[in-house]
Formats: structure tokens, sequence, C-alpha cells
């Protein structure tokens, strides 16, 4: 596993181009993948696959003709997705398009712009800070051009076609923790199934995050039905404990399942409860698929020093901790194995709702806590971005109360959840959550639920 992740780690990986099919290419000579190519422009839900983003070489020169920058040296350096831009700015003009994290003055951050077209570089902000008046030579050669996006795809036939499906994002550039080691992982974990006789189909989607999550999905709709267990593999490399995040229902089988082996493996592990925001439980768990997918990770995103930094280097991924990963994904699986009947169905389980406790209830504060909407774009997350309700520049550590309450709304407003049942889940204030969904009643992907309504009533058939 570490030895893959060594050969995958220096490529140039993106949502689209030939970074994501070296790596499947690579992925394929371990284990059968399957390519996929969905043309650039197509339609899949409320987004649209967007122009093909391929990376020569990108550097930034000093006044003194020094090289501050160079993705020969680290693909980090580009901002993912810049357009090509060749020329000489001043200073002033220069720092509009620098990304550093004062934070972290010695690392280079990761970002992204896949749907604002712009460009930039990633430095360590000791540089940023050391950079002197004068002229810099930027050179980004880069392409976006129709082309298509690339997703992979690895089956394993079961008796059954019932499916249990492995996800792991491959978008991500010279990163190894998050998420070479969820590859890494999810090779082995084939490598060890193939040949063993199973009840379940075992498919496992590498895919770029958020839009090819959301092509899959919008390619597979009509069998969507078949996917039993999903399971969403990332951050699996570093000396950290266990994590498993629990799926929307956060009932699931997966759930009992996941929790039941954590616990009979002995190690120290936590679980933590759905949150809309994270990896592509986004959008396999968005309210029109609501598919049960958790995460199992080890210290989750966001929560390790290096994330999303030049520091999540290989040196950071600790092969005993890919083994336990690896293990427990087997661990799972064969479990899922062991809750079928030989005729096919499920064995009851005495614990239905034991996964986690009940949320607290407390007293009604104001009328606005009843208020029910319903999504009206519920099939994968709505792109916001381009609605102007959300950071178009991606990569940063944290979404801030706003963002994660419009996530909250729209995951939530199934017809079923009030603002009160939402403010609870999430534990966000009321007037954050209300201020969420004026917005997303102002650009349309919300209507408000009239009790006793039509579109009431059409909520209550489908529940
Ligand atoms: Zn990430």
């Amino acid at each position: 596993m570490l030895a893959l992740c060594e050969q995958l780690f220096p490529i140039c990986r993106s949502i689209t181009g030939n970074g994501v099919r070296e790596t499947l290419r690579i992925i394929g000579e371990s284990i059968p993948v399957q390519l996929h190519e969905v043309a650039s422009g197509t339609a899949v839900f409320d987004w649209v696959v967007p122009p093909e983003w391929n990376l020569r070489r990108a550097t930034l020169r000093g006044p003194d003709g020094a090289i501050l920058a160079d993705t020969d040296v680290h693909n980090l350096h580009v901002l993912n997705y810049s357009t090509p831009f060749r020329g000489t700015v001043t200073l002033d003009e220069l720092r509009r398009h620098l990304f550093s994290r004062p934070d972290r003055p010695d690392v280079i951050p990761y970002r992204t712009s896949y749907y604002k077209p712009a460009w930039g570089f990633c430095l360590p902000h000791r540089i940023v800070e050391s950079l002197v008046e004068g002229n810099y030579a930027v050179d980004i050669d880069t392409t976006l051009a129709p082309g298509s996006l690339t997703y992979g795809e690895c089956l394993l036939p079961g008796e059954s076609a019932d499916e249990i499906v492995l996800s792991a994002h491959v978008c991500h550039p010279s990163l190894a923790n998050d998420n070479l080691s969820g590859i890494a992982v999810a090779v082995a974990a084939v490598r060890a199934l193939r040949g063993r006789k199973r009840h379940y189909t075992v498919r496992v989607v590498f895919a770029p995050g958020t839009i090819g999550a959301i092509v899959w999905l919008h390619r597979n709709r009509a069998n969507v039905g078949r996917v039993r267990h999903g399971l969403i593999l990332s951050c699996l490399g570093d000396d950290g404990s266990m994590t498993y995040k629990a799926s929307r229902k956060e009932s699931a089988t997966i759930d009992r399942v996941a929790l039941a082996v954590l616990q009979a493996r002995g190690r120290p592990h936590s679980v933590r409860r759905f949150s809309p925001y994270g990896y592509d439980e986004r959008q396999y768990s968005s309210p029109g698929f609501d598919l049960p997918f958790g995460v199992l990770m080890r210290t989750p995103y966001g929560e390790y020093d290096a994330y999303h930094t030049s520091a999540d280097n290989c040196s950071l991924l600790d092969p005993a901790a890919l083994e336990d990963s690896a293990e427990t994904v087997l661990a799972i699986i064969d479990s899922l194995e062991g809750s079928v009947r030989p005729e096919g169905d499920l064995v009851p389980d005495p614990h239905e709702d034991s996964f986690v406790a009940e949320d607290a209830t407390p007293p009604v504060a104001s009328p606005d806590e009843g208020r029910r909407f319903r999504n009206l774009q519920p099939y994968g997350e709505p792109q916001l971005g381009r609605r102007g309700l959300y950071a178009t520049t991606g990569g940063t550590t944290k979404s801030a109360g706003y963002e994660m309450a419009l996530l909250w709304v729209l995951n939530l407003s199934d017809g079923h959840h009030d603002l009160r049942a939402i403010a609870v889940r999430s534990g966000l204030p009321l007037p954050t959550l209300l201020e969420a969904a004026a917005a997303l009643l102002g650009v349309g992907l919300l209507e408000e639920i009239t009790p006793g309504s039509a579109a009431d009533r059409s909520g209550a058939s489908r529940r």
C-alpha cells in the first residue's frame, strides 16, 4: 500500500485530466479497473462537467530571476484548475493571486478553483512575506479545453446483484493521506476479496470528489436501489485511531456493523454522527438518494495539522495504520456478508435504534422553528458556488457556520424535518438556519411547505 502511494504521489491530479487517467492506469496494474469518460459540457443534475484541465508546468520568478514556485518541484504550487497565464506583473497584482497559510508558514497550501476561472500560486507564507517590490514573471502553462471527466470502477460480482460500494476520491494532487491512503486501502481490499465466494457484489468507485460522485450517481440513478451498503474510504494512513462517521440514516446496517467491527477489534476508535459536510457522503447522502454510506477514516479531514498542505506527504503514512485500515474494511465486508441469511434477507438486528442516542428536544422558542421546506434539487448537492452562496476557492480547512447551515438545510429539507429538527441535528442557531433558508428560497433551491398543502401531502406520500 505504501509503495502504491509513493508511486501515485508525484502525479498532478485534479477533477479532470491526465493525472486521473494515469492514476487509474496504475491502479489497473493491481486490480481490474474500467475507465469511464464523460464529456465536458454534460449536464449532471444541477452541475455541468467542466472543461478538462491539464498542467504542463507553472513557474513564478522573482525580480532577480530566481524561481519562487515551480510545479516540477511540487504540484501544489499551482492553484488547481488555474487558467493559463503568461506575463509580468507587479507585486501588488501578484498578491491577489497568491495563497498561503499564515498559521503554517512553512508549508504549501492546497487550493482549487474549479468553477471560477482564476490563475494563482500557492506558496509557503514565509516566502510570501519575503517578497520585494518589482516585476514578477508568471508562466502558467495549463490547458482548459473541451475534453472529459474520468472515473474508474472495479466490479467484483457476487451471487446477488445487491452491492456493497466502496468509494475513494482520486482528485487530490500530491497529497498522501488525503487521499492516496484511501485509494491504496481500496486496492488492497479488492486484492484480498478477489476469488472469494460472496453474497454481495462489491463495487469500488474511484472518482473525483463532488463532481465525480455526482456524475456517477447521475449515470447510475436507475440502479442505485441495488446499493445496500456504502463506505467512503479517506485519510486511512496516519497513525491516529480509527474514526467511523455514520450514514445519514445513522441506524443503517453499515452503521451497526462498522461500530460492532471497531468494538470487536478492540483498538481505540471513535464514532461521529452524520453531517452533510465532508467527502462524497455529501452526494450519496443527498436527500433524493439517501444511500447508506458511512465514512471510514483515521484522523478525520481537517483535524490533522498536515491536512490539505504539502506536509501531507508519504512520510505521514504509517504502514501499520494502512494495514489496520484495510483489515477493518475487510472485517466490515465479512460482517455484512455474515448478516445475510442463506435466503438472502437480513438477520433482524435487536439493536435497531441503538447507534446514537435520541436527540434531546428543547422547548419551542419561536414559531419559525416549525417552518418546513423542500429541497428542489435533492439529487446530489446543488452547485452553490455559481449562485454566489458559497466560497469558490476550495481546499480551505473549515466551512463557516453559514455555509454549514446551507448544507444542513438542503440535506434535511426533505419535507419531514422542520427548522427545529434541523437546529437540533446540526447544533446551529436558529437565526443562522433562517438566514440560510432565506438565501436558498431566494435562488429557488427551496420551497416552503404550508401544512396541509399539496406539497405537504406529496411529502407524506414519499415517506
Ligand atoms: Zn481533501
